[in-house]
């Protein structure tokens, strides 16, 4: 009895592991739910919130949330259907690092060396947050997770577990590194939800003419977590070709209004 039952198992697993191979074998599969996103992303902003303070001052709040809500809106007009209906947060961090995250189910934070660097430069500073959400509309965080935790799903079937094995991986997803077509992916999201948005979307290309400065800076040190985005001159070029292509493009010199 006891042995048809364990054999019954082993089969079911068998049976779900070879279905959760095939597929992942297409790539880039998310095997998560919306509400499984946002539980993993609120156990992420407890765990950044935890490690890093967030910055009060309220001008950079508010531009932060200005910036954040308009690329809500670019994002939805070029997506459509297709948008995430996610709980998107704006978040300032109080740390001199030069930096951006975003986790699944809508939490981004910038640093306050990051808005420093920008200065008054809106359009840098969207293309930034744009970047961001594009990380999170594609759920690139959660297909990783989905083939990390591939083995852990498959172990806790029947054991109503796996919710909350998928919230204890949260804290490691700060450390998180994308793939280069993953940030490729949310350029290019980025640039269409700026431009939707009515910013320029140059501001990613000088944004990244930025980071190549400060990387031959004695700044460079602050510049570390950015591996998660690595700059390439390839990337930039795309950037460029992509904003060359946007429809209705104007100059950015063009005299507003007209
Ligand atoms: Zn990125």
């Amino acid at each position: 009895m006891t042995r048809t039952i364990w054999f019954g198992r082993i089969g079911l697993l068998f049976l779900v592991v070879s279905a959760m191979l095939s597929l992942m074998s297409c790539r880039g599969t998310n095997l998560l739910s919306k509400q499984d996103e946002i539980q993993i992303g609120k156990e992420g902003s407890a765990a950044i919130e935890k490690e890093y303070r967030l910055d009060t001052n309220p001008e950079r709040v508010a531009l932060v949330q200005e910036i954040g809500q308009r690329v809500l809106q670019g994002m939805r007009q070029t997506e459509g259907k297709r948008a995430p209906d996610f709980p998107f947060t704006f978040k300032v961090l109080d740390t001199k690092e030069i930096n951006a995250v975003s986790l699944p189910g809508g939490p981004v934070y910038v640093f306050r060396g990051l808005m420093e660097q920008v200065g008054d430069d809106k359009d840098m500073l969207a293309a930034v947050v744009a970047h961001e959400v594009g990380h999170i509309v594609a759920h690139h965080a959660a297909k990783q997770i989905s083939s990390s935790i591939l083995a852990d799903i498959a172990i806790s079937l029947g054991t109503k577990g796996s919710a909350q094995k998928v919230a204890s991986i949260a804290t490691s997803l700060v450390m998180l590194q994308y793939s280069r077509d993953d940030e490729y992916d949310a350029d290019r999201r980025g640039i269409l939800y700026t431009h939707a948005a009515g910013y320029d979307p140059e501001g990613l290309v000088r944004f990244f003419e930025k980071l190549q400065k400060l990387e031959k800076s004695p700044m460079k040190g602050l510049l570390a977590n950015l591996r998660t985005h690595p700059l390439t001159e390839n990337r930039i070029l795309r950037a460029k070709k992509l904003i060359a292509q946007l429809p209705n493009r104007q100059s950015p010199s063009a005299t507003p209004g007209q």
